[in-house]
């Protein structure tokens, strides 16, 4: 056999045309307007036509060199590859990329060796561009025509049939189908360019975002580099022939964002306005324009240099793409304009609290986070300016505030024009503005500063403070929402300390606000769970240290064991309301227990119960005592209710009607922690209390400090004056007791007399008073 003897894969070029590389490179270059291939990158260029001979026969070689020798065809020249066997020929395939045409041996190795590598060309190396000629020498070994139409074989010839001619019709007749066949590939390539262009431009966030993409793909799909402009007529405006130009690129660059000038850029416009006008596409003139129709006659053109004519193919594929970018500028505007509405706040067009998180979480991931601060400002009083002027006049008032934010907060101009260091403000809500950006800038009193010029509303002046919460994010651990609750809390303290201030957030206040959530969650499951019980303080009267009633005073021992003192749980009750039930709670028990204590024989015996604030302002407090009182079966004048003083002074008229129902019942008032607050003697009287509390911290006072005339001396003056019974609370040893009665205080309660005590513990400690007082 004479294929051993000759170098596997062989390549022999026609005669005549060995400067191969030159034919390569020229035509490379005019390759995709000569052919019809729109898109060059998928594919590798073609310079030749490769022709893969196989042939156990090393004449049949050497004659269909010479047959082919010096012919060119659509313009090529013809480069031949050699096996001889199908053995050697399946491994060249393997290796060699672009064969157009394989003249092939039917019967090599063996007798069916040709028609087994058409197989495997076909289906195990997919090849299916590939055009394939069968050769063969005995007319006897024809293969079925089941198998020439199965595998796709372009011809099948006996060897003695193909004259020179013959040859070389079939060979060009198969290169112009294995060509039309890589223009069909070039088409779906171009198409699939096209789904994927049109994929990146909706991944586009805005309107110029996908003009510069259109421009991009547009020169790719032509195979050039990018230039030209993408321009939308100026409608609504004076002069509706004005074209904007939203994005240009290459050469053109420097036209977008401005107005094309018909005498500077006389081919541009003429292209653009005939695009516009006639509502399609041009190729002409050295500019080649594709129309995208756009809303509210807002369409587009886009113009580019192009310096050939278009062919069909192109033509169509431009179409394809000029409907897919319609479709993906509709999406953009639609898109920008969902954007607008999820991501900014309607009235004064800045951020919102959504944007701001995501704001957040992106600074928070990158290397800005150690320079960055977020501050929430809020408008002192506004619900009030709001109430008294109208909410026109409050959104008129937000807008100015947030137009003066945006305008007055400049990033530092002296760290550089460094695009990271942005500067954000937006509006989170209700009246509450935020302001993120670069430490440095982002401080309270720049800020503050901005509120001190009054802002002009509906021909008025208008001064307006703010108070400020602070985050360092380069102290901050968590999520863009984390930092903003951070803030949250950080504004919450400003307020409650003063007006006009500030606070900046640190590590402390973000653990004593989740222990606090942490504790609300246990207080109520606890509550549920039955952990609540009440110990009581028996009052007694200081002239004869008799117990005349007690105090019920609550306790919480939690699962583990542990006891939770009220001043640690109250207020949390009361913030999250859950008082209000707790409250009740704790009145019915007391209720009972005094009921208990009446019928054992202690008949004049008094329970005073605490009553917070949250729980007295409930619309049915009254109610509810009214229906406590009625299930217990307590006697209402046995009943004493202890309100604190700073809640005696909030809304006087408010409380004097509720006191005045309260007081219908039956029951008594006592103002607790009697002292601390600022209570005048006009109020007090409008009130109908029955007696004041001396706080304990005056108590404490009377032997701590040698001053001779005291708060608790002048607690007792009053009550006196005013004809209020008054107890002293917290008296702890014999001295204090004794100065107490020597200024003329009825009543005590104490650790002296007792420790808050169990019912049975209660029952017993009054059992001992009766037999001391028999003894
Ligand atoms: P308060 O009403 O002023 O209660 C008196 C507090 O002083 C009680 O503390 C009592 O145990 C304590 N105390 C009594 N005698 C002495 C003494 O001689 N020395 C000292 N150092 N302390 C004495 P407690 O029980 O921890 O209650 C604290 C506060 O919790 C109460 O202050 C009251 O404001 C609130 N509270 C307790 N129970 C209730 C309740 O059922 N409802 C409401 N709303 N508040 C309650
Ligand atoms: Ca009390
Ligand atoms: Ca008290």
């Amino acid at each position: 056999m004479p294929a051993s003897m000759t170098p596997t894969g062989n390549l022999t070029d026609a005669p005549d045309n060995r400067d191969d590389d030159l034919v390569f490179v020229a035509e490379a270059d005019q390759l995709s307007a000569a052919d019809g291939m729109l898109v060059r990158a998928p594919l590798a260029p073609v310079a030749t036509w490769r022709i893969l001979v196989v042939d156990d026969d090393a004449d049949v070689h050497s004659s269909t060199l010479f047959a082919l020798k010096n012919v060119e065809m659509q313009g090529r020249a013809l480069q031949f590859l050699h096996a001889y066997s199908a053995h050697e020929a399946r491994a060249l395939l393997e290796r060699e990329a672009d064969i157009a045409v394989v003249l092939l041996d039917v019967v090599m190795e063996r007798p069916d060796a040709g028609l087994q590598l058409v197989r495997q060309i076909r289906e195990e190396l997919g090849m299916s561009r590939v055009r394939i000629i069968l050769r063969t020498g005995q007319p006897g070994y024809a293969p079925e025509l089941e198998a020439i139409r199965g595998y796709d074989i372009n011809d099948y010839r006996t060897k003695s049939e193909l004259t020179r001619t013959k040859l070389y019709t079939a060979v060009a007749a198969a290169i112009r189908s294995y060509q039309q066949l890589r223009v069909i590939d070039a088409n779906c390539a171009g198409l699939e360019h096209i789904l994927a262009a049109g994929t990146q431009l909706m991944a586009q966030h805005g309107v110029r975002d996908v003009a510069h993409g259109v421009l991009r793909q547009m020169a790719t799909l032509l195979g050039q580099e990018p230039a030209g402009v993408l321009c939308v007529r100026d409608s609504g405006h004076a002069r509706p022939d004005l074209l904007r130009v939203v994005a240009a690129a290459g050469e053109h660059g420097e036209l977008e964002g401005g107005e094309l000038n018909p005498q500077r850029h006389q081919a541009l416009v003429a292209a653009a306005q005939r695009t516009l006008r006639e509502r399609r596409g041009h190729d002409a003139a050295g500019w080649l324009s594709l129309h995208f129709p756009g809303k509210a006659g807002r369409d587009f053109a886009a113009c580019i240099p192009f310096g050939r004519k278009l062919d069909d193919t192109e033509r169509r594929l431009l179409d394809v793409f000029a409907s897919m970018v319609t479709v993906g500028l509709e999406n953009v505007e639609l898109v920008t304009h969902l954007n607008q509405a999820a991501f900014h706040d309607q009235l004064t067009g800045l951020p919102n609290r959504t944007r701001v998180v995501e704001l957040l979480d992106a600074v928070l991931d990158s290397a800005q986070r150690g320079l960055t601060t977020l501050a929430l400002i809020d408008l002192d009083h506004f619900a009030e300016t709001n109430d008294a002027l109208g909410h026109h006049f409050g959104d008129l008032l937000l807008a100015a505030v947030g137009k003066r934010l945006r305008t007055r907060m400049k990033p530092d101009s002296a760290a550089g024009a460094d695009a990271s260091n942005t500067l954000e403000v937006a509006r989170i809500g209700g009246d509450i503005f935020c302001v993120l950006g670069e430490a440095g800038v982002v401080q309270p009193a720049p800020i503050q500063a901005l509120f001190r010029e009054p802002f002009h509303i509906d021909g008025q002046d208008v001064q307006v403070s703010a108070t400020l919460g602070l985050v360092r994010l380069s102290e901050h651990d968590g999520s863009g929402a984390d930092a903003l609750k951070d803030a949250d809390i950080a504004l919450k303290r400003a307020k409650s300390h003063q007006r006009a201030g500030h606070f900046y957030f640190s590590r402390s206040m973000g653990v004593e606000i989740r222990e606090r959530v942490r504790m609300m969650h246990a207080l109520r499951s606890g509550f549920q769970r039955g952990e609540l019980f009440l110990a009581y303080q028996p009052q007694v009267d200081l002239a004869t240290n008799g117990a005349f009633g007690a105090e019920a005073l609550l306790r919480w021992r939690t699962e583990d064991g542990r006891l939770i003192g009220p001043d640690r749980f109250i207020p949390i009750a009361e913030y999250s309301g859950l008082i209000v039930d707790i409250g009740e709670w704790v009145l019915r028990q007391a209720l009972a227990e005094l009921v208990r204590l009446h019928a054992a024989g202690y008949r004049t015996f008094t329970m005073s119960v605490n009553v917070s604030q949250v729980q007295f302002r409930h619309p049915h407090f009254v109610d509810m005592l009214r229906r406590a009182l009625d299930d217990t079966g307590a006697a209402a004048e046995y009943v004493e209710l202890e309100i604190t003083e700073s809640m005696a002074m909030e809304d006087p008229a408010l409380l004097v009607e509720k006191l005045a129902q309260v007081k219908r019942t039956g029951v008594s008032i006592a103002i607790d922690d009697f002292g601390t607050g600022f209570s005048s003697l006009s109020h007090l009287q409008r009130l109908q209390v029955d007696r004041l509390k001396i706080d304990r911290t005056f108590v404490t006072e009377i032997t701590g400090s040698a001053r001779g005339s005291s708060i608790a001396e002048m607690v007792i003056q009053l009550g006196r004056n005013l004809g209020l019974s008054v107890i002293a609370e917290g008296v702890e040893d014999e001295r204090q007791a004794h100065i107490l009665r020597s200024l003329g205080c009825p009543l005590a309660q104490g650790y002296l007399f007792s420790r808050p005590l169990t019912p049975e513990a209660l029952v017993e400690w009054l059992g001992n008073q009766a037999r001391i007082e028999a003894a």
